[in-house]
């Protein structure tokens, strides 16, 4: 169960999580759709510190972080409870796949470099990339890149998975591979937020959809309703635009 309660960030005088509330339930899919601009990046990023959020607080599990009291052990715990899937896969180039998906268990999880090699082949494994453990980013496609950069977060084991625009930086034939490895995700019962512009997977595979504006979650509710039945004027007109 994840739990967010008044969720504040500012960056200088702009507010751009305006108060977020939002519970997930374990195995929930809840997909974020919204103009650029509103604040979705921060909200997922402020949800495991990589931006540190001014007010409010969030539970994951066991873990509970108040943003105004929070020290290093709590986010650390929080980071270990939630995983973040970058737009722009955000791999060390450095790495090979192997060693970027074994990177977090030795350092955040103080696993064994064995221990951490045998999970990392087991994801490359189910990610389909077994043959391309020893590839660095570089020689790999965007697709193969971002089902990396998911395998990574798959294999943190974490309880709240954060997917932020992950085909969005993709030329179009990688597309369908990266959205297919997220429904596998997704069949195994993971809690995931996705922030995405692709209607039709969102509307496939999201329990709730939430439309946010202006740093502030607008609307909330199932995607036959909130994508095919909408009531705010704003997430009408956005529809529009992205339809
Ligand atoms: P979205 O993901 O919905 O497009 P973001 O969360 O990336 O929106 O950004 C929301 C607002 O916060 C934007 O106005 C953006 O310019 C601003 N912003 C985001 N990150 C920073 C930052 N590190 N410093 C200053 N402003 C930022
Ligand atoms: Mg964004």
């Amino acid at each position: 169960m994840i739990r967010v309660r008044g969720l504040t960030k500012r960056f200088g005088a702009t507010t751009v999580l305006d108060g977020i509330d939002l519970d997930i339930a374990d195995g929930e899919r809840v997909v974020v759709i919204g103009p650029s601009g509103t604040g979705k990046s921060t909200l997922l990023r402020c949800l495991n510190f990589l931006d540190r959020p001014d007010a409010g607080s969030i539970e994951v599990g066991d873990v509970r972080v108040d943003a105004a009291k929070a020290g290093r052990r709590d986010i650390l715990a929080l980071r270990r409870a939630t995983a973040f899937v970058f737009q722009n896969y955000a791999l060390f180039a450095n790495m090979t796949a192997q060693e970027n998906i074994m990177e977090a268990l030795v350092t955040v999880q103080g696993r064994s470099r064995a221990e951490a090699g045998r999970i990392a082949r087991d994801v490359l494994a189910e990610t389909g990339l077994a043959d391309k453990a020893g590839s660095y980013p570089a020689a790999l496609s965007g697709g193969q890149q971002q089902r990396v950069g998911i395998g990574r977060a798959m294999a943190i084991g974490a309880e709240l998975m954060l997917f932020d625009e992950p085909t969005s930086a993709l030329d179009p034939e990688w597309v369908g591979e990266v959205l297919d490895l997220m429904r596998r995700v997704a069949e195994q019962r993971q809690t995931m937020l996705i922030v995405t512009h692709e209607m039709q997977f969102a509307r496939e595979i999201a329990d709730r959809v939430l439309f946010m504006e202006g740093g502030r979650i607008v609307e909330d509710g199932p995607p036959d309703r909130v994508l095919d039945a909408p009531e705010d004027p704003r997430l009408r007109q956005f529809l529009r635009r992205v339809s």
